[in-house]
């Protein structure tokens, strides 16, 4: 339809006809040629006479097809002539002859002969041979430009297959390897492809976990395979993990002939895989076994988000993950001042310091950087300790200590004055300086009375302390409880008859010998005398010794006011008197009892009162016997 004829020759629309150049030596014959070709459809600029007048005019005119007579006069004949033209200029020849003279054809064969046309000229057979030699110079023309073409993506090709990172492998169905490029040699851990391929990439030369039968039933069965992640041994024993896509090629009838594929190293990133999840578990192991602990355990991000919390402190504040943790955790409208977390991550340190949380409690936290699996680090794992207890212990134990410091030292400065303000009234009171009067005589008894309360006050006082600072050691030795007796009542025996009062003593024949420190033994002994006679107006007191279930009894019974069911219980805690009305004009701060407790369990013994109100009280202790 876009074709038209011109005298038999197809011309297709927008294509120029094809121009011929005529080289004959006769001028009469290169006319008359001229025409019929001119006849046939063609365009003959130019007509040569000989060899060198062809070449220029080839050059001159740019023809697509010579006609070249072989036998030319001049320098240059036609065979001599087509050969440059073919090699300089590509243009093709067709060879006019009138003789089949053997030698001469067989010579211009040797030269690129696009055809022959012999003399005498046939139109038709001129026109064949003139047209299936400009197509055989088309189709050559053609094909050369395929080869580079060809020729330049097989370079691309080589390019890629040499420089690629992926590994690219052609094997055969039972695993010969017909190629690899250096990459996957490199992967598999050899230096050449010649010693690669020693090796067969069957069954052998794969990890047990994944068998290559796998692959092949695959491959066989849907002839592709994507993103098959496999496990390969390499030359060392090590494994190469991979990520492969492969195709099988066949031949026409369906018959496998090699497999292709390529292969991702993604060893790196299976090891970063399973070192997470080894974390992981170790991490979830971890936090279950610290679910039962009073150990909190959250993850922060950078941005204050909380990303995880245990059981511990999801118990203690809620399901807070997402939320900011200085206003969850500490109840803060402000990130903590320094920010332990931040100072974590920054400086890829582990910090640890105290803090109170929301709740008013004493919380020791430990920040440490947590890495992200590509190394980075915008997250920290924290371990908290509620140390609350602790602290409040530690106070407790300071404060405790300082006040028996406190109470030492001062009772050591209370007693110095105290024992000059007592002597100089004993002083008075004998009148060794003089004379006094009968009514300061009675105000200096009462200065003498009051002087020695206060002296015992600070003599209990500096024992409590002393006890209380671990400081009292005892020097035990055995002691006969009779001596200690006979001591305690011989200096109270002028306080009872002042009183009015009996004191009386029975110490059973057979009590052993108690091991003691005889001095605080005495001084518990008299204690209990002094308070039996203090609190007793009528009738006496009574200090009896025995020996019952292998322990050595003291007790001291009076007949004197006794004591209220309630206050039993009290009775030999500290500073106990200040509590109850009745007994507060008997002077003293309570401390008594409580010392002479603490120097019978220093001794291993115990103390009890039996009492009864309006009749009497009976206080008792134990001392361990020497073991016999
Ligand atoms: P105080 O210095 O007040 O005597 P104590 O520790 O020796 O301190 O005694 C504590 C309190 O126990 C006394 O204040 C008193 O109320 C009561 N008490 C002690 N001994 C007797 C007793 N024999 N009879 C009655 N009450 C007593």
């Amino acid at each position: 339809s876009a074709a038209h004829s011109t005298a038999g020759r197809l011309y297709y629309k927008g294509e120029p006809m094809a121009k011929i150049l005529v080289v004959e030596d006769e001028s009469i014959v290169a006319w008359e040629l001229q025409s019929r070709l001119q006849n046939l459809g063609y365009s003959v600029p130019e007509v040569a006479f000989s060899g060198e007048d062809a070449l220029s005019k080839c050059e001159e005119v740019n023809p697509d097809l010579v006609l070249m007579d072989i036998v030319l006069k001049g320098k240059m004949d036609g065979i001599e002539t087509a050969e440059y033209i073919v090699s300089h200029y590509g243009i093709p020849v067709v060879y006019l002859t009138a003789h089949s003279d053997e030698k001469t054809l067989e010579r211009a064969k040797t030269t690129v002969p696009y055809g022959y046309v012999l003399k005498p000229i046939q139109d038709r057979e001129l026109h064949i041979t003139i047209e299936m030699a400009l197509h055989a110079h088309e189709m050559g023309k053609k094909l050369k430009e395929s080869e580079k073409r060809y020729r330049k993506s097989e370079e691309q090709w080589r390019t890629l297959f040499n420089n690629a990172v992926l590994g690219i492998y052609r094997t055969t169905p039972e695993g010969n390897i017909l190629m690899a490029n250096p990459a996957l040699v490199r992967m598999l851990g050899y230096t050449t492809f010649d010693e690669l391929r020693q090796r067969n990439l069957g069954e052998d030369g794969f990890e047990p976990e994944s068998p290559r039968s796998e692959f092949k039933e695959r491959i066989e069965r849907e002839g592709e395979i994507i993103g098959l992640e496999s496990a390969w041994k390499r030359k060392d024993g090590t494994t190469l993990f991979v990520r492969e896509n492969a195709r099988a090629i066949c031949d026409s009838t369906g018959t496998i002939l090699y497999y292709e594929g390529t292969v991702e190293d993604i060893t790196q990133r299976k090891s970063a895989e399973e070192t997470l999840q080894a974390e992981r578990d170790k991490l979830r192991a971890l936090f279950g076994g610290l679910n039962r602990t009073q150990i909190g355990i959250d993850i922060v991000r950078c941005d204050y988000r909380i990303m995880f919390v245990n059981e511990t402190l999801r118990r203690e504040f809620g399901d807070v993950v997402g939320h900011v943790c200085y206003q969850k955790f500490m109840g803060q409208d402000e990130p903590c001042d320094p920010c332990p977390m931040t100072k974590a991550i920054q400086n890829g340190t582990v910090e640890n310091c105290k803090l109170l949380d929301s709740h008013g409690r004493h919380i020791e936290l430990i920040s440490a950087p947590l890495p992200n699996p590509d190394g980075t680090v915008d997250r920290a794992l924290e371990v908290t300790i509620d140390i609350t207890e602790r602290i409040e212990t530690e106070r407790a134990l300071r404060a405790n200590q300082l006040k028996s410091e406190f109470l030492a030292s001062m009772s050591h400065e209370f007693r110095t004055p105290l024992n000059s303000i007592l002597s100089f009234t004993e002083l008075m009171l004998l009148e060794l300086d003089g004379s006094v009067t009968s009514e300061q005589k009675q105000d200096l008894e009462m200065i003498k009375e009051s002087g020695e309360d206060l002296l015992a006050l600070v003599n209990n006082l500096l024992d409590l302390s002393k006890i209380e600072a671990g400081r009292v050691e005892l020097y035990t030795e055995p002691v006969d409880p009779v001596d200690v007796v006979a001591v305690v009542t011989s200096q109270l025996a002028m306080k009872a008859l002042e009183k009015g009062l009996s004191l009386t003593t029975d110490v059973f024949q057979d009590v052993p010998v108690v091991m003691a420190d005889e001095a605080r033994l005495r001084q518990v002994l008299r204690n209990l005398v002094e308070n039996a006679l203090k609190y007793t107006e009528e009738g006496g007191v009574h200090i009896g010794v025995y020996y019952e279930n292998g322990e050595v009894i003291f007790s001291v019974k009076d007949t004197g006011i006794g004591i209220a069911q309630e206050d039993l219980k009290i009775i030999f805690d500290k500073f106990s008197q200040a509590r109850r009305e009745p007994t507060k004009k008997f002077g003293g701060a309570g401390l008594g009892l409580s010392v002479a407790k603490e120097l019978v369990e220093l001794h291993g013994g115990k103390i009890w009162v039996e009492s009864e109100k309006g009749t009497g009280s009976t206080f008792s202790f134990s001392m361990p016997p020497v073991q016999k």
